[in-house]
């Protein structure tokens, strides 16, 4: 059996990941949106309100992995069209879930990177399949995984064929209960002795309610990860997907402000 393991720390530089003009791996970059695509209104509104904020990308899922086939399923076509009017009026880049290989092609045509979630870590026909993607993918941790586990399913996209691998820290399941999972913040100092690759951290699914994210997004700047994603939504009483964890566009300009100064604190450290 061959073993490259691509992912693996060389002589070389860490790999940076340019996703539309945000650049993950330099400097530190805020991906923030809503949970799902709801409607068109609430989406641009968002996008707007983030990028006022001073998000680098706009997040939002149009196929979402949910655990009742009964919950809300997501837009797919249509929300992929929200999203890129949400570009258009926003100039934010965009990263969507993708869950399906048979979606990865035509998916690709509206994102600018590709989100694995946290339930398909490993599945491995995904990941060979947005391995022959031309688009960056954002790997998240699967929640029962281990860091070795995840590296594998990094490297099935590396060895496909696509350099442009993010990874993307969003709590492991423990015994805990009282936040949604566990935040694994040392799997970023670990990450970066281990791997290339630039790593973030999700917060709000990590803790899963709002309380919590600006201490755990502070938290990933202080534990030197590369950016943050968080979920952010113009009305979260209104959230059809995860309205616990939702920040308002304040919350979320306070929060910002917040990762600017201690990210510059750091930098001046250094
Ligand atoms: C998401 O980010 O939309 C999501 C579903 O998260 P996770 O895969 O980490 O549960
Ligand atoms: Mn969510």
């Amino acid at each position: 059996m061959k073993d490259k393991r691509l992912f693996a720390l060389k002589e070389t530089e860490r790999t940076v990941v340019q996703v539309g003009h945000a650049r993950i791996g330099e400097g530190f970059c805020v991906i923030a949106g809503p949970c799902s695509v709801e409607t068109e209104r609430q989406t641009i509104e968002t996008a707007k309100a983030v990028k006022e904020a001073g998000a680098d990308m706009l997040r939002g899922g149009a196929f979402k992995p949910r655990t009742s086939p009964y919950a809300f399923q997501g837009l797919g076509l249509k929300g992929l069209k929200i999203l890129k009017k949400a570009r258009e009026e926003t100039g934010l880049p965009i990263v969507t879930e993708v869950v399906d290989t048979r979606d990865v092609l035509w998916v690709s045509e509206y994102a600018d990177a590709l989100q694995v979630g946290s339930r398909n870590m490993q599945n491995f026909s995904l990941l060979k399949e947005v391995g022959k993607a031309r688009k960056p993918v954002l790997l998240k941790r699967g929640m029962n995984s281990t860091i070795d586990e995840w590296l594998n399913s990094a490297e099935y996209i590396l060895d496909a064929g696509n350099p442009n691998v993010i990874l993307c820290e969003r709590g492991i399941r423990t015994f805990e209960t009282y936040t949604r999972n566990t935040l694994d913040i040392s799997a970023v100092p670990a990450l970066k002795e281990l791997t290339h690759l630039p790593v973030i951290i999700d917060p709000s699914h990590a803790a899963g309610r709002v309380s919590l994210i600006q201490s755990l997004s502070l938290a990933a700047v202080a534990a030197g990860a590369d950016g943050v994603m968080v979920e952010v939504h113009i009305n979260p009483d209104e959230a059809i997907c995860d309205k616990d964890q939702a920040l308002t566009p304040g919350q979320f300009a306070g929060i910002t402000k917040r990762i600017g100064m201690l990210h510059q604190f750091m930098a001046a450290s250094a």
